[in-house]
């Protein structure tokens, strides 16, 4: 029986994890399908308070685990795969073992979202991609592609142009969601060539086994054409990471977790922290305080049953 078991890894579990653990609490962590979360797939983070330099993503999240390890945290590999919330203590499988804890931690985080393009899945890992930092190296010397208007986008185009000939970026509105300073660095990189209104209809080539060219449409004169690439990066948002919880834990209609005020959900002794509740500001530095806060009120709330 664990006092606390906190469901994903990245930014907010590893800092419940820390907290939990300075607590005495001897936290399991659930690492998830996505270890690291979405900090282990980015590059520089210059926004983290205390790294003037900059710190990069994977050693932030990895120097987080550590600390946390050092309090007693322990990590286990796999993904919650089936839950029982319906009365305490909390039941969880992850693969064949069920485990059971007083208290829970969700923060399993949110995942890409695709465009959903009949060969899209297909070329996954031929081409297409969710992460730029992971593939950007493979796609050097050629044309690269990104879709998306938020500042993943922006970021991914900017980290891709170092790679790339040329980085076309594919938005499918004329206005956008990313930070001004994020937008204006993206445009003022000679490299990157900006197509508004513009929605891709289909990734080629699935007979030849990786991308090479795309077919887009213009969204405000309808025209439609080929255009080659070599490289397609998606950058569109993400899918918070609820689906095992379905039913369970009260959600928005996107599947992100309800807050109940703090750090709470509907399920009393159950905690959510990070990405899968925050649709609004999603930041390393907000999901790690609001692991911090959840590892508090699990705290108060193991103490109030008197554990
Ligand atoms: P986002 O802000 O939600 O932007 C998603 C973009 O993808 C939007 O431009 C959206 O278009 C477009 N999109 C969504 N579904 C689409 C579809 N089916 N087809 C075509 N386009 C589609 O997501 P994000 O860029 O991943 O950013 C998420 C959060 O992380 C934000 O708060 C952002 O500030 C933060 N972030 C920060 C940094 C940083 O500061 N270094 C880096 C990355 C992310 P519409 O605008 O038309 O809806």
């Amino acid at each position: 029986m664990h006092n606390v078991v906190i469901v994903g890894s990245g930014c907010a579990g590893n800092t419940a994890a820390l907290y939990a653990g300075r607590a005495n609490l001897k936290p399991l962590v659930i690492k998830g399908h996505e270890a690291g979360g979405q900090l282990s797939l980015t590059t520089l983070v210059e926004n983290f308070p205390g790294f003037p330099d900059g710190i990069n993503g994977p050693d932030l999240v990895e120097n987080i685990k550590k600390q946390a390890e050092r309090f007693g945290a322990e990590y286990m590999d796999g993904t919650v795969a089936e839950a029982d919330l319906s009365k305490r203590p909390f039941r969880l499988r992850v693969e064949k073992e069920w485990i059971e804890t007083r208290a829970l931690i969700i923060a399993s985080g949110a995942s890409a979202r695709w465009l959903g393009l009949p060969n899209e899945q297909k070329l996954i890992g031929h081409g297409v991609s969710s992460c730029a930092t992971c593939d950007g190296f493979f796609h050097r010397g050629s044309v690269i592609m990104v879709i998306g208007g938020g500042d993943s986008a922006m970021e991914e185009a900017n980290f891709l142009s170092r790679f790339g000939s040329e980085v076309i970026l594919v938005h499918r509105r004329d206005q956008f969601r990313a930070s001004k300073i994020m937008l204006d660095r993206a445009r003022a990189n000679p490299k990157i060539k900006f197509l508004t209104n513009t929605v891709v209809e289909d990734i080629y080539d699935v007979h030849k086994g990786h991308v090479t060219s795309v077919k887009l449409r213009d969204t405000s004169t309808g025209k439609v054409w080929d255009q080659e690439v070599g490289g397609f990066f998606v950058a569109i948002g993400h899918i918070p990471n609820t689906a095992v919880f379905k039913g369970q834990i009260d959600t928005d209609p996107d599947g992100y977790i309800l807050s109940k005020g703090g750090a709470r959900t509907n399920v009393n002794g159950v905690f959510h922290a990070g990405d899968v509740q925050d649709r609004t500001y999603r930041q390393a530095v907000t999901a790690a305080g609001m692991g911090c806060m959840a590892a508090i009120e699990v705290e108060r709330f193991l103490e109030a049953e008197g554990h």
